[in-house]
């Protein structure tokens, strides 16, 4: 039975690669834009290619306020969404389809209820937005400037996909399902003294390699966290080595080694 059913698999697989086929003009183009994706070596580059056709194959992308999304911008969200889980497969996308690009960052009205019942509201500006069963929003003006912005850890595809693996287990608490509870024990141990040392270099106005925003939660220092392993990891490496290993653990990937 096994045998069979992953023959069907395996040809549903080939008939996606072909129908989503990359063309090599995109894709030079993309790794042109994304020098932190150009830096894989081959094998991680072929593999990046494969997982992002299947992506293309299996999600739908829709533009807002008019924005067309073109072929070229649909591989470059693809392959940064596809980098984080090029050693874990697509599976954990498994959960939503929709793709929302808008031309750029999003302005939304929020409220608090505060402790004594007011209700208050203020406006956020959002890059990027991942619920649980979708769909993803980002804007495409952060997104087209992820070549850049990976000087300062910045990547917004990487930090919404980031979500969208921590929400796997039904939780946004920034633990992504893991292979046990004890391992789960272990990955709150690490995660939270590193979150709770973070708090306190933000409090006291000190710059480091992570987003300032990952001292909202932990759900977003683990989003932020991940930005920085994928897109400057020599920095979060130095800055703070036992996260780095935590997230090379988990991605089941080395950025650092591979640079
Ligand atoms: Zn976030």
């Amino acid at each position: 039975m096994r045998g069979w059913w992953q023959r069907l698999r395996r040809r549903s697989e080939q008939r996606a690669l072909e129908r989503r086929a990359i063309p090599e003009e995109i894709w030079q183009l993309t790794l042109a834009r994304y020098p932190f994706l150009a830096r894989r070596d081959a094998a991680d580059l072929a593999e990046l290619r494969r997982l992002s056709s299947l992506f293309l194959d299996s999600k739908e992308f829709s533009g807002a306020h008019g924005l067309q999304v073109s072929d070229d911008m649909a591989v470059a969200i693809a392959a940064q969404a596809c980098l984080p889980v090029l050693r874990l497969g697509l599976r954990p996308y498994d959960g939503f389809v929709g793709i929302v690009v808008h031309p750029d960052e999003v302005q939304v009205r929020r409220e608090f209820v505060d402790d004594d019942g007011v209700v208050h509201e203020y406006d956020d500006v959002l890059a990027g937005e991942a619920m649980e069963g979708g769909p993803v929003m980002l804007s495409w003006s952060d997104v087209s400037a992820a070549g850049e912005s990976a000087d300062w850890g910045y990547n917004v595809v990487v930090h919404e996909f980031a979500h969208v693996l921590d929400m796997g287990d039904g939780l946004a608490d920034g633990i992504p399902p893991l292979s046990s509870n004890a391992e789960r024990s272990r990955w709150e141990a690490v995660l939270m003294a590193d979150y709770e040392a973070f708090c306190e270099r933000v409090d006291a106005g000190e710059d480091t390699v992570l987003d300032p925003y990952g001292a909202e939660s932990p759900e977003e220092f683990f989003a932020v966290a991940s930005e920085a392993f994928f897109v400057a990891p020599h920095d979060l490496c130095a800055e703070m080595p036992a996260l780095y290993e935590l997230l090379a653990g988990y991605y089941r990937q080395d950025p650092a080694e591979a640079d």
